[in-house]
């Protein structure tokens, strides 16, 4: 399990840097939000903010959140300002060399993912990066008061990739695993590819196999609490259900009870195996 604890820079009666029309604190908490949201798709990973809205928080109070939750690793999210343009980060100045080398990584991938200017990667005595027990790094993500920075810190789909940039570093450095995606689950059973729907046995009926001239061939007999998939279901015999590998049960009331999932599982069923 690797902990990261994400802060985004400022808050409440803090609002960071401003300039046109934004606030720092605002755009800290979105991107700090959208790298959460985005590390929850790989494995092994616990995500922990310092806050999740518009709160006071003292630096201290920060990574003393951080140090007794024993995080792996910190990253400070903030936006510049005064007068420049571009993109910086930066860890303490004799930070570890885990510290460094994680630097150098997040910093690439943020470049990859972004086109603001590269202002180089940092050193610096910030309070964040500091008094933090755990490898640290606080990001400068473009200045708040520089017009065509501030003109991309509005797009959603810039924030997305700010986020991504960071999620990236985060993934090569820590050797993160995607998630399996998994298929859709019908009442504790997952659903298999094809399936239309299920048969639970009421009372002890007949399965059968049709052979190649669809001439039906015994098998076993079902009995009743028994649940099967079904894949299809024809008219052969007064109504077949066909429940894999040419396998078939005869619809006979009382006998049976079939049931589907609803539309909405289908399609997400679809959408996984297709
Ligand atoms: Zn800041």
């Amino acid at each position: 399990m690797v902990k990261f604890f994400i802060d985004p820079g400022h808050g409440g009666i803090d609002s960071g840097a401003v300039g046109n029309g934004l606030q720092e604190k605002n755009l800290t908490l979105q991107i700090s939000k959208n790298i959460r949201d985005i590390l929850n798709e790989y494995e092994n990973v616990q995500v922990k903010l310092s806050r999740e809205g518009d709160e006071t928080l003292s630096l201290t109070q920060r990574t003393d959140a951080a140090n007794s939750w024993r995080a792996d690793y910190l990253l400070s999210v903030h936006i510049n300002s005064g007068g420049g343009t571009g993109f910086e980060d930066y860890i303490y100045p004799t930070a570890s060399s885990d510290a460094v080398k994680y630097q150098n990584v997040i910093h690439a991938e943020i470049k990859k993912e972004v086109d603001f200017q590269d202002r180089g990667k940092k050193k610096a005595n910030f309070h964040m990066i500091r008094e933090s027990k755990m490898p640290s790094i606080l990001t400068e993500n473009g200045f708040i008061d520089h017009p065509s920075d501030a003109a991309k810190l509005k797009q959603q789909s810039y924030i997305e990739r700010i986020a991504l940039g960071h999620v990236n570093g985060l993934v090569r450095a820590f050797n993160l695993q995607e998630k399996e995606p998994k298929p859709p689950m019908w009442d504790g059973l997952e659903l298999h590819k094809e399936q239309i729907g299920r048969i639970r046995i009421l009372k002890r009926i007949n399965l059968w196999k049709r052979d190649a001239n669809d001439q039906l061939v015994f098998v076993r007999i079902l009995q009743p609490g028994e649940v099967y998939r079904v894949y299809g279901y024809d008219d052969l015999y007064f109504g077949q259900y066909d429940v894999g590998d040419n396998h078939w049960i005869t619809k006979i009331d009382g006998y049976i009870k079939y049931e589907t999932p609803s539309k909405a599982l289908l399609k997400k069923a679809n959408e996984f195996y297709q």
